[in-house]
């Protein structure tokens, strides 16, 4: 059975007095030890979320890493110091990256190889723009961004992957891919992946739903069957709606 995942990206959003009523609230907490709960702070918060994570009820991600091992690159994080901090998870190809940074498939290919050769989870988002909705083409913009990216991988290296469909429309916008949108995009992802991989890898890989998940609407989204979790932002910052979050993965 696929373990069942609630990950937090806080993007660029919290302070030191958050990331610390955020962990006092979860003290002496137990959740189901089939929900893997990730947390995704900003750099500058990560050893305090490291310090702070005492009963290790978190695994940490990091939102973004440089795919070089060290040196000259300004303002970038290598992959050697998040796992000081015991970083296990990378955020790669989110939306926000994509647009703001210009990051490319090239730049993917090479952050998921650098991930992988240090035995990081990557958590690789797809996702269409509204118009590619309206004009039906949703699928073909997920299928091409797969196959320009975690495609490019052998069937040992994408079988460590975790993937996330997040339709860019849905994206703090306040408006979610209904659970029936998400389902199907789900379903063909894992379709295709039986396709080019096998189908024990297309059964056991997590797909995550992100986009405006809310503790509102998160149980409807995770009863789907494709549906194996969330990306949660803007829900995640405060401490009791992450956990009516996670709350409405429990079977
Ligand atoms: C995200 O940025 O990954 C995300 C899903 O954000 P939000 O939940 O705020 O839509």
């Amino acid at each position: 059975m696929r373990k069942k995942i609630a990950a937090a990206n806080w993007k660029m959003n919290q302070d030191k007095s958050s990331v610390k009523s955020f962990f006092s609230f979860f003290e002496n907490y137990t959740f189901n030890q089939q929900i893997e709960l990730i947390i995704f702070p900003p750099f500058l918060y990560m050893p305090l979320a490291h310090e702070l994570n005492k009963n290790n009820l978190f695994k940490l991600g990091a939102q973004n890493v440089h795919y070089e091992e060290k040196g000259a690159y300004t303002g970038e994080i290598a992959l050697y110091m998040l796992k000081e901090f015991d970083v296990q998870f990378v955020l790669i190809g989110h939306s926000e990256r994509r647009k703001y940074f210009l990051e490319t498939s090239e730049i993917l290919v090479k952050k998921l190889k650098h991930v992988l050769k240090y035995d990081l989870t990557p958590v690789f988002c797809c996702g269409e723009e509204l118009t590619h909705r309206y004009q039906n083409r949703h699928m073909d913009i997920v299928y091409g961004q797969l196959m320009q990216t975690i495609f490019q991988f052998s069937a040992e290296e994408i079988k460590k992957m975790i993937i996330a469909y997040e339709p860019v429309w849905a994206i703090g916008t306040g408006v979610n891919a209904t659970p029936e949108q998400a389902q199907e995009m789900h379903h063909f992802i894992r379709q295709s992946i039986n396709e080019h991989f096998n189908s024990n890898i297309a059964d056991d890989i997590p797909i995550l739903y992100g986009g405006s998940i809310t503790a509102e609407n998160a149980h409807e989204i995770f009863s789907m069957p494709d549906v194996d979790g969330g990306l949660i932002g803007g829900a995640s910052l405060k401490p009791d709606s992450y956990e009516a979050i996670v709350k409405a993965l429990n079977p």
